[in-house]
């Protein structure tokens, strides 16, 4: 395994008391594969991927448990010196927000040669020439001229992938991808998310996809790990899923994918709201929106039961959602 989260707990203090955020999570991904991590927000995604980068804002964010292997070292017992040349060179993140994650006052291929500057130590001629590649490997059309401009003269789907080149820059083992198309249009979405599961292939790379979007997963992902109130509640193998999903919350988030076939169908949108952090209700946090609860849940919390092999489910009832 290249990354193994074990066990994951953090906590954050706020006026409310203590959220938990995250509350024993485990995954794992390898290289070459894509682990897709699915919640709405506040599920606990971001925050354990954070966890994974190192960079938590702490305070007031807290690991209060476990550990985060990452080639055989648990992360959590580096010295923030060591665990800075990780980050960047040995796993790399992309976020939503483009703009706000690049330089306005640095010209892309200044920000890109810079990878190389600082962390190779090349001439900024070599740097720049590493610079136009990177963008010719992202796609961006008339590289060695646009390599000129300032990220505002870039659109939206440029300018992540211009983001992409950035965490690519140094050829990490490992990528992770906050809601990388969350804020682009449908098609660009789809071209964006076509170049990341391109280049992870091409790269070998580990690629961990934050999304609150089962659509756009399908056609990327090798496994899917469905988040709830800071815990995993399902683990499978994307096909799975689709065929069959044994928790209720994946089968809502599932019904409400938009599908061309059943247009004028009103979507299916799981009631309620995700839980409170500072009070996540006692049993199956899920139960007060889940629509085949009963007593148990409401007093006892659902292990991840053992589907199959490569199959997880935190529900008492997992039989009965996979039987439809
Ligand atoms: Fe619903 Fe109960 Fe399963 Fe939780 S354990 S998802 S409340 S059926
Ligand atoms: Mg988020």
């Amino acid at each position: 395994m290249l990354l193994e989260v074990r066990d994951l707990h953090v906590e954050f203090r706020t006026r409310d008391g203590v959220a938990k955020a995250v509350n024993g999570v485990s995954y794992g991904v390898d290289a070459g594969e894509t682990l897709a991590v699915l919640g709405e927000s506040g599920s606990g995604k971001s925050v354990t991927a954070q966890a994974v980068m190192g960079i938590l804002d702490m305070p007031p964010g807290r690991i209060t448990g476990g550990e985060v292997v990452f080639r055989g070292r648990d992360l959590l017992q580096l010295k923030e010196d060591e665990r800075r040349k990780v980050r960047g060179a040995e796993m790399a993140m992309i976020f939503q927000d483009a703009l706000s994650s690049l330089n306005p006052v640095l010209t892309v291929g200044d920000q890109l040669g810079e990878m190389f500057t600082v962390h190779r130590g090349m001439s900024r001629k070599d740097a720049r020439a590493k610079a136009v590649e990177l963008m010719d490997r992202v796609r961006i059309p008339a590289a060695r001229e646009r390599v000129k401009q300032y990220p505002h003269q870039f659109s939206g789907g440029m300018r992540q992938r211009i983001m992409i080149a950035m965490a690519l820059a140094l050829e990490p083992a490992l990528i992770i991808a906050d809601e990388p198309t969350t804020a682009l249009d449908v098609t660009v979405q789809a071209q964006v998310m076509d170049l990341l599961a391109d280049l992870q292939r091409e790269y070998h790379m580990g690629l961990i996809l934050i999304t609150h979007d089962l659509g756009v997963v399908a056609d990327v992902a090798d496994r899917i790990a469905v988040m709830y109130a800071g815990r995993i509640v399902e683990s499978a193998p994307v096909h799975d899923i689709y065929k069959a999903p044994a928790h209720p919350y994946t089968r809502g988030l599932l019904e409400s994918i938009p599908r061309l076939d059943l247009k004028g169908r009103e979507l299916y949108a799981i009631k309620g709201l995700p839980p409170n952090l500072t009070q996540i209700p006692p049993g199956c946090a899920f139960h007060p929106r889940c629509p085949l609860a009963r007593d148990v849940c409401r007093t006892d919390e659902p292990p991840l039961y053992e589907v199959s092999a490569t199959r997880g489910s935190a529900c008492h009832f997992w039989r009965e959602c996979l039987d439809g």
